[in-house]
């Protein structure tokens, strides 16, 4: 699976929001593998709600 910014390049990991590769250099320096910053505020929004952390934390 190639990169999602970088095609000729093989990705690590995955999005796991939207499952596109992410390679060594674009993997940012989160446990939580993320292509773009609108995945990963996504992910992060899923995670919390989740757990159970109160909506009003959002807004
Ligand atoms: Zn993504
Ligand atoms: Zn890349």
């Amino acid at each position: 699976m190639p990169c999602c910014n970088h095609p000729e390049r093989a990705a690590i990991v995955e999005c796991v929001n939207c499952a596109r590769g992410i390679c060594a250099e674009c993997v940012p320096e989160d446990p939580q593998h993320a292509c773009s910053a609108a995945c990963h505020t996504e992910t992060a929004l899923l995670n919390w709600r989740l757990i159970g952390l109160p909506s009003a934390i959002f807004y």
